[in-house]
């Protein structure tokens, strides 16, 4: 399979993001729930229009789930899914997160209280991820895709089976170092406090299941 490269613009942001001075790397969960509730109103907003899609509030939710044995995190929901060309030109790019408008931001003032302004969006998550999954069956679609990279210089993209429409995103956990811990990522109370932090006002359920694997 070929590696596909992310524009340079992007590269640059991820550099950024990965080796930051951004001390708070818990913001990547906001910004993937915060995603997954856009995706899941999306869903909300087509059924209005879509005779076929009955939207019935209780199969619309957000779920977290940690494997602490394979050191993965992974943030599902029931929105709207991505296609195969979604994958490619949402996640390929920065473009859309107001990425660069916080980078520039923090050239000029390097403050951390800016910088939590913003949202920073998908690529968020390779703060705390050697390698980032993203499964995504689109609406109305019957094939569903997997876009994976190690948030370095690529992402691979290839068919791949799910059952429903939606998307998983599963973070590969970083291992901790000398100066950053990351096994607190696996850690259900301090996802939850990070939940209650950011993402409270989100108003589909969030679930957490620590027992599944
Ligand atoms: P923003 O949310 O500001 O648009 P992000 O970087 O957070 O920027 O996400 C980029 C894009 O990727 C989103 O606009 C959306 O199109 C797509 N995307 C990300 N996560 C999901 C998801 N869980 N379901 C569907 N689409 C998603
Ligand atoms: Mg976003």
């Amino acid at each position: 399979m070929t590696k596909k490269q992310f524009k340079a613009e992007s590269k640059r942001l991820l550099e950024m993001m990965i080796n930051s001075i951004y001390t708070q790397k818990e913001i990547f969960l906001r910004e993937l729930i915060s995603n997954a509730s856009d995706a899941i109103d999306k869903m909300y907003y087509k059924a209005l229009t879509d005779e076929t899609i009955t939207f019935n509030q209780d199969d619309y939710y957000i779920k977290v789930i940690t494997d602490k044995e394979n050191r993965t995190l992974t943030i599902s929901d029931t929105g709207i899914g991505m296609t195969k060309d979604d994958l490619e030109t949402n996640l390929g790019t920065i473009a859309k997160s107001g990425s660069l408008a916080f980078k520039n931001e923090n050239e000029l003032k390097d403050g951390h209280d800016i910088i939590g302004q913003f949202g920073v969006g998908f690529y968020s998550a390779f703060m705390v991820a050697d390698v980032v999954t993203v499964i995504s069956k689109a609406v109305g679609s019957d094939e569903a895709y997997k876009w994976e990279s190690d948030g370095a210089d690529g992402y691979t993209l290839e068919e791949t089976t799910k059952d429903s429409v939606g998307t998983e995103i599963t973070i590969k956990v970083k291992e901790n170092t000398e100066d950053e811990k990351y096994d607190e990522y696996l850690e259900d109370y301090r996802l939850k406090s990070i939940i209650k932090k950011y993402s409270d006002f989100i108003r589909y359920p969030i679930k957490m299941d620590v027992t599944q694997k």
